[in-house]
């Protein structure tokens, strides 16, 4: 697909950090499959993506982590 933000670039599949912020909790998670703009390196998470890492992300506030870095599991 065509990136969205710079309008340019095509999207590759590929592995991102996501890095979320919940307040005090910072929660990063590597090697999240993703969807990469090859111009300016905007990435897009599909729908099923996106609600894993946010419920890992909840899982590290609800365990009152101020840095959590995790692996994404497939
Ligand atoms: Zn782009």
């Amino acid at each position: 697909m065509k990136c969205v933000l710079c309008k340019q670039g095509k999207t590759r599949r590929g592995k991102v950090t996501v890095t979320l912020q919940r307040g005090e909790t910072t929660v990063i998670i590597r090697g999240v499959p993703a969807d990469v703009c090859e111009n300016c390196g905007e990435y897009y998470l599909s729908e099923n993506v996106t609600g894993e890492v946010l419920a890992l992300g909840e899982d590290a506030v609800r365990k009152g982590a101020e840095v959590e870095i995790l692996r994404y599991a497939a």
